[in-house]
């Protein structure tokens, strides 16, 4: 059977996708409602939507890929040529708070570094590389979760090793558990640094089974994760910690093209006066020289200054290498894909194609997000009502069944009656509710002593009642505990941007005038420029006359900070609607 290949950039609508798998658009629009999603012929579906629906029609022969209009990091992991290279790895050192990361690395560094250089550096740096053995290490400074987050989300497993750090008197800890995780689904190689074996409570063989427990099996025991025993403090055998970095970089055979256009990710973005953008990138491939023009996401530019780890000026940077640059006109997202292109026409054109493919996902986003996410949970056991009923007569049983069955739930709740009977509650139907979160509903009949002992035991809810409305609206009620809580939005006021006084990763200083309405810290923001949706904030602190007040009220100028979750560029004349969102228990 010959398979056909559909592409989406972006998102699809409906009617293109029913087209394109030879369904009509009634057919395609029922499966999407059994799925819960609402949807018009126009409807924007996007790529994971499609691919589900897809699954649902048990269409095997339609393979669906996503089209390249966007530099986004799902296309990076390409096919490496014959004439790929040798490159440094990409290391993350990760572990428990205070189980010696940063120390870690700072040993590093001076050790590795020509002195007085590592100690230069002033600002925030997020990869640095090493010498061992004459070879190059890259280290991706780890920032906190959060970042490994962006990383993860972005697809852009670039941390080929985790080094996890785990002290050797305190053990796995929680983070050590989630670095282990991150490690696995980076499919990174992991590498653990036993530290603080200078420590009187150091216990390596406790630690070692402490990390089998956990799923790292040691080297040493017949496993294959690679144990070190380290002092970070004292600069303990921290050759051979780098030895078997190395020495797993070299079964792993990191290569890289780079005879290809240069291309890698953003790791780190702000704004400098003077300087414009500054970016920190990470070059996964091909060499990216100054002077060059590149596109990531809906920013572009040409590489002014480049400019190493330690600040020193450098005029290209091949796979694995970490730079400082400077000439974008915007800034791009962290954990956004850069790509070089031949020139400032192509990269201009690049960037507004992703920045619409952008506006288009997020535009399908709306519906499917929120609402596929919401829909999709009917299927989830936690919106299943499941009950037992017991009635004196077959004739009570059957109207407690039906009522319940009358009971509209607007499609959010299944009703799934596990059993009837009539007679007495009984062991078995304990037993039967035992299983599911059931409750057993006895109409005039009653429980024997032992049925409710065992019952309260095992968690099972017992009610009866003699008169059928009552068991009806405590049904009812149990099934409203289950429904997802409504979400509530109200319109409080709306500034237009005067002034943009910083934007960084998660935070924006504006001022601006308010044109209706209020504004008060822990106000949520819509910001909108010409209609266009940017992004989502929220107001942490109001000022007038740059002294912090409750509130500014229409009519007012003045300042606020906000905090955002990923970055918004924003810019004078754009407007933020202010909004409360609350999430509110809802009845059927
Ligand atoms: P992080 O939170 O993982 O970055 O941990 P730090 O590097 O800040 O270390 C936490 C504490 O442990 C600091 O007081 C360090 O001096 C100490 N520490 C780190 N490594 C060692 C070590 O190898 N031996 C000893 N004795 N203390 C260490």
């Amino acid at each position: 059977m010959e398979e056909k290949t559909i592409q989406i950039a972006g998102s699809i609508t409906v009617d293109e996708l029913a087209t394109a798998l030879g369904l009509s658009v009634t057919e395609l629009i029922g499966t999407l409602f059994k799925n819960g999603i609402v949807a018009t012929i126009n409807q924007r579906l996007d790529y994971e939507t499609a691919s589900i629906i897809i699954e649902e029609l048990g269409i095997k022969d339609v393979k669906l890929e996503r089209k390249n209009t966007s530099t986004k990091t799902s296309d990076f992991h390409r096919e490496l040529s014959d004439k790929a290279v040798t490159r440094p790895p990409v290391v993350a050192v990760m572990g428990h708070v205070d189980h010696g990361k940063t120390t870690l690395l700072d040993t590093l560094l001076n050790k590795k570094t020509v002195e007085g250089e590592a100690g230069g550096i002033t600002q925030h740096i997020s990869a640095y590389q090493l010498e061992h053995d004459d070879r190059l290490i890259t280290f991706l400074d780890t920032p906190g979760h959060e970042a490994f987050a962006a990383i993860r989300q972005h697809g852009a497993m670039l941390t080929d090793i985790v080094i996890i750090v785990v002290a050797a008197d305190d053990g796995v800890k929680p983070q050590t558990i989630e670095a282990i995780n991150f490690a696995k689904s980076a499919n990174a190689k992991i590498i653990v640094a036993i530290n603080k074996i200078d420590r009187e409570g150091a216990d390596i063989p406790r630690t070692m089974a402490d990390l089998s427990n956990n799923g790292l099996q040691p080297e040493e025991w017949g496993g294959d994760i690679i144990m070190v025993p380290i002092s970070a403090k004292m600069n303990q055998n921290l050759d051979k910690l780098l030895d078997m970095v190395l020495l797993t970089a070299d079964i792993e055979e990191l290569k890289a093209d780079v005879d290809i256009p240069a291309e890698g990710l953003v790791i780190e973005s702000h704004m400098e006066v003077g300087k414009g953008s500054v970016v920190n990138l990470l070059v996964t491939g091909g060499e990216l020289k100054t002077g060059e023009y590149i596109v990531a996401g809906s920013a572009y530019g040409k590489v002014r200054t480049m400019l190493d780890w330690q600040g020193k000026p450098r005029g290209k940077a091949t796979p694995s290498t970490p730079v400082t640059i400077t000439g974008f006109k915007e800034l791009p997202n962290f954990g956004d894909r850069f790509i070089e292109v031949k020139d400032e026409k192509t990269a201009r054109k690049m960037a507004l194609l992703n920045a619409q493919a952008a506006a288009d996902e997020s535009a399908s986003a709306n519906v499917t997000s929120s609402d596929l996410l919401r829909m999709m949970n009917v299927a989830d056991n936690s919106k299943v009502f499941n009950v037992i009923i017991k009635g004196d007569v077959l004739g009570s049983v059957t109207s407690v069944v039906d009522s319940l069955k009358m009971i509209d739930t607007h499609g959010e709740i299944t009703l799934n009656i596990v059993s009837t009977g009539v007679g007495d509650i009984n062991e078995n139907d304990v037993y039967m509710a035992a299983d599911e979160n059931t409750i057993i509903y006895g109409f005039n009949v009653s429980v024997p002593i032992n049925i409710s002992k065992m019952a309260a035991r095992d968690g099972v809810k017992i009610r009866t009642y003699k008169v059928i409305y009552e068991l009806l609206d405590d049904a009812k009620s149990e099934m409203e505990n289950l429904l997802d809580a409504e979400i509530v939005e109200e319109d409080k006021g709306e500034i237009k941007v005067l002034g943009v006084f910083r934007t960084e990763k998660t935070s924006i200083i504006a001022g601006g005038e308010v044109l209706k309405g209020d504004v008060k810290p822990g106000y949520l923001v819509r910001v909108v420029r010409d209609k266009k949706y940017l992004g989502e904030a929220e107001v942490t602190s109001v000022q007038k006359e740059k002294i912090d007040v409750k509130e500014l009220i229409a009519g007012e100028t003045g300042g606020l900070a906000m905090k955002t979750k990923s970055r918004i560029d924003l810019q004078i004349n754009d407007r933020l609607k202010f909004f409360t969102r609350e999430a509110k228990k809802r009845t059927l």
